[in-house]
């Protein structure tokens, strides 16, 4: 009677401490990064990034670039487990009235959160009068194609080698890889990947980055993707500001154990950050003593989005984050999740 329900309830009180505990442990031992180790990959990656800005201004001048930055979780305080991960933002310059976006539900391939950027007014600036021209494809801006003009570049022209040797790293470019990926090793036991992003800023302020539709590459080759981090990155921040809250501390916990457990490899940054952005819409309470409850519940919503289907971005919830997902690696990911609902304690394990 009345006596189990008290002890039961007293003993998960019991357990929640406990994971509690352990998930604070698990954060200071495994998820944060030591700061120096953080400087030292950020140094190493401005080295890098200054390297190439001088590369760049000297070899193709009329390049229409902005200055090219470093970003990502390791600028945010947001990286976990090891520092070895930026990316290098490569702006390009478009004329206004030469290019335009056009949203991915309104084309044939109805993907919202992509784009197609079409070449405009080509019978009154004709082929040529744009530098990036040289990248259409079928009347569009070829994300494909602007990565292999940097490829061209970075793989072929630059003398990695040489300027490696002056800074004292390593220098590579990853072949092959999806993106434009140097390897750096600054340390013998340190390494660090540096992707190349070339990125759109459209006249709206839409971001639009080079990185390719994971699924049917060839239909989709010509998708800009529709890049919400800043934005997304900026909510959560301001949000855990706003009440002392641990929804980044929450975050970065999910995180590790995602790149800490192969069977959940597949869910990202976005996705996680997002499910926590649309858990705060409708629960209040994210004080430190809450992470464990936070966290499980996060563990909850994900396997709800996964069973959906379906995870809207909270910035824009017509996107699906799940949709480069294949319908296989969905049931997997909610099974894994599932079952770490009932041993939320073993996702530490790893
Ligand atoms: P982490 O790599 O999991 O630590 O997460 P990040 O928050 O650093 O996100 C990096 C990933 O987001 C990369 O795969 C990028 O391709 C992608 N991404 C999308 N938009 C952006 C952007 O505006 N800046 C950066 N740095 N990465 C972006």
């Amino acid at each position: 009677g009345g006596c189990g329900a008290t002890q039961s309830s007293l003993m998960r009180a019991r357990m929640r401490l406990s994971l509690q505990e352990r998930l604070w442990e698990f954060y200071q031992t495994r998820v944060n990064i030591p700061a120096e180790e953080q400087a030292m990959a950020r140094r190493a990656a401005l080295d890098i990034c200054a390297e190439l800005r001088v590369f760049l201004h000297a070899k193709l001048p009329d390049m229409p670039l902005r200055e090219m930055y470093l970003s990502g979780s390791l600028y945010d305080d947001l990286q976990v487990v090891t520092a070895d991960h930026a990316q290098l933002m490569v702006p390009l310059i478009l004329e206004k009235n030469l290019w335009s976006s056009i949203p991915g539900e309104d084309t044939i391939m109805n993907v919202p959160g992509f784009w197609l950027v079409r070449r405009e007014n080509l019978e009154y600036f004709p082929r040529s009068s744009s530098y990036w021209d040289r990248c259409m494809v079928g009347g569009y801006l070829s994300p494909k194609s602007v990565l292999e003009v940097f490829e061209k570049l970075v793989a072929g022209s630059i003398n990695w080698p040489a300027i490696g040797s002056v800074l004292d790293y390593i220098i590579r470019p990853v072949v092959p890889s999806e993106t434009l990926t140097l390897e750096v090793q600054y340390e013998t036991d340190r390494k660090l990947y540096v992707d190349f992003l070339p990125l759109l800023v459209m006249e709206d302020g839409t971001s639009l980055i080079a990185k390719p539709h994971r699924l049917s590459a060839e239909r989709n080759e010509n998708l800009w993707r529709q890049s919400f981090r800043v934005a997304e990155t900026a909510r959560l921040r301001a949000l855990d500001q706003e009440d002392g809250g641990c929804r980044c501390t929450c975050l970065k916990v999910a995180k590790a154990v995602c790149k800490l457990s192969p069977a959940l490899h597949r869910l990202n940054s976005s996705q996680l950050t997002n499910t926590i952005l649309l858990l705060s819409e409708k629960e209040g309470d994210w004080t430190q003593e809450a992470l464990a409850d936070r966290f499980l519940q996060l563990l909850r919503a994900l396997v709800g989005h996964l069973e959906a289907g379906r995870l809207p971005c909270a910035l824009s919830p017509k996107v699906n984050l799940f949709c480069e997902l294949t319908e296989q690696e969905v049931d997997e990911l909610g099974y894994t999740l599932y079952c770490a609902l009932s041993d939320p304690e073993g996702l530490l394990r790893t």
